[in-house]
């Protein structure tokens, strides 16, 4: 800090100043009509703030304590008179200096809730407090789909409130994502989903499977998987190996059943828009995941590929494997490729083999996931609707309305 900076702000901290706050029904003028009266007193402005809540506004100013023989009994006078003039109620209260800087260790808490209650909000906000956290700021960034609001916390560490909000927000079955504060938040550019169970609502080898009259051999390798008795590329072999000899056209019928997540073409045409690159990877089948690629205008796109030969699934695979390894492998391929840095990635998943991805993404997202991905991912979204992830972004409602994109 320079020396006069340091006079500067010692200045301010001990500078007479004014707070001024108005509050009553909002309407066009407020704010001029507030800054009208003060421009008599050749006051410096300090600070202003202003809300709008159900239609009321509550406005808030921070002046220097007027100086060259005007007194400040006379501009109390004046606002209050202005004041009473607009129907509005008017708070002058005097004091020193401007706030208090803020504690190091920032982080944006966003809290989604469908709905969010006064109890699950009053253990989150306690639970700030109990982590030595500062609110600082709040917002709301949305009310649709979900209620979503946002908490700016100073004086707590980013992975402390994490570990404790994660805890209240099970309890309380609502969402909660906690992000280091600063520029790269902003400059998240680089989004990578799963497909099945996150972008579309299938599992596409089950759509397959369904074609092939196999569905139960399917569901047993699966569930066997789930066990741990296999692991996900013997899984995968397995149930692919179980579609052998169905009709290459079957590839067209799946496409069309596919169902997106609602929310998804909200989320992906929003991204879009906001500059950020979109990719997905799949433990699926390029011959879905190609097309999606197309009619969403993804970026990236990468997954398994089932072979073909005369016109038949062989029940084999060609090419690399995606499996989890490969998944966070990929992550890190596209990024590169993107020329956006590993930290400033995020990754959506609901499954396991999604998990190294998630980890290895700067914000990892466990959607609608099983309880042990939701307890490894930095944060977890359990609302179905996939452009809920724009507000752990900090992305309001009304950015993504600006992007006129609707599903
Ligand atoms: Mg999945």
């Amino acid at each position: 800090m320079t020396p006069s900076q340091e006079a500067h702000d010692a200045a301010q901290t001990e500078a007479p100043t004014v707070l001024v706050k108005i509050f009553g029904k909002d309407r066009p003028g407020i704010t001029a009509g507030l800054f009208d009266t003060l421009a008599a007193y050749w006051v410096d402005v300090i600070d202003i703030e202003q809300l709008v809540t159900r239609g009321r506004i509550t406005l808030c100013a921070l002046v220097s304590a007027p100086s060259g023989g005007e007194d400040e009994g006379a501009l109390r006078a004046t606002v209050h008179s202005w004041a009473e003039s607009m129907g509005m109620d008017a708070e002058i209260i005097t004091g020193t200096g401007d706030n208090q800087p803020r504690g190091l260790g920032r982080s944006h808490v966003t809290v989604l809730g469908h709905p969010l209650t006064a109890r699950s909000t009053s253990a989150i906000t306690a639970s700030i407090t109990s982590t030595g956290g500062n609110i600082d700021r709040i917002f709301r960034l949305a009310k649709y789909p979900v209620t979503a609001v946002e908490f700016d916390v100073s004086g707590a560490g980013t992975a402390e409130l994490r570990t404790a909000l994660a805890q209240e927000a099970a309890r309380h079955k609502v969402d909660v994502a906690v992000v280091a504060s600063g520029l790269h938040r902003r400059a998240q550019r680089l989004i990578v989903m799963d497909v099945d169970s996150t972008l579309i609502q299938d599992e596409v080898i089950e759509l397959f499977a369904a074609h092939a009259g196999c569905e139960a051999e399917v569901a047993e390798v699966t569930a066997q998987a789930m066990r741990g008795e296999l692991d996900f590329e013997q899984s995968l072999h397995a149930r692919v190996r179980l579609l052998a000899g169905l009709d290459e056209s079957v590839v067209e019928k799946v496409r069309e059943e596919i169902r997106l997540t609602p929310g998804a073409r909200t989320l992906v045409g929003t991204l879009k828009r906001l500059g950020y690159q979109v990719g997905v990877v799949s433990g699926g089948f390029t011959q879905v995941t190609d097309a999606l690629q197309e009619s969403m205008g993804l970026d990236f796109a990468s997954a398994n590929t089932l072979e073909v030969v005369d016109g038949k699934l062989t029940g084999r695979l060609t090419g690399e494997i995606v499996d989890r390894p490969g998944k966070a492998r990929l992550l890190r391929r596209f990024a590169e490729e993107a020329g956006v840095p590993l930290k400033q990635t995020v990754a959506i998943g609901d499954g396991a083999n999604d998990l190294d991805m998630l980890n290895a993404a700067g914000l990892g997202v466990a959607f609608n996931a099983k309880p042990v991905v939701r307890e490894a991912a930095h944060t977890a979204v359990n609302v179905p609707f996939l452009d809920t992830v724009l507000y752990l972004l900090g992305i309001t409602r009304d950015e993504v309305e600006a992007a006129e994109i609707t599903d």
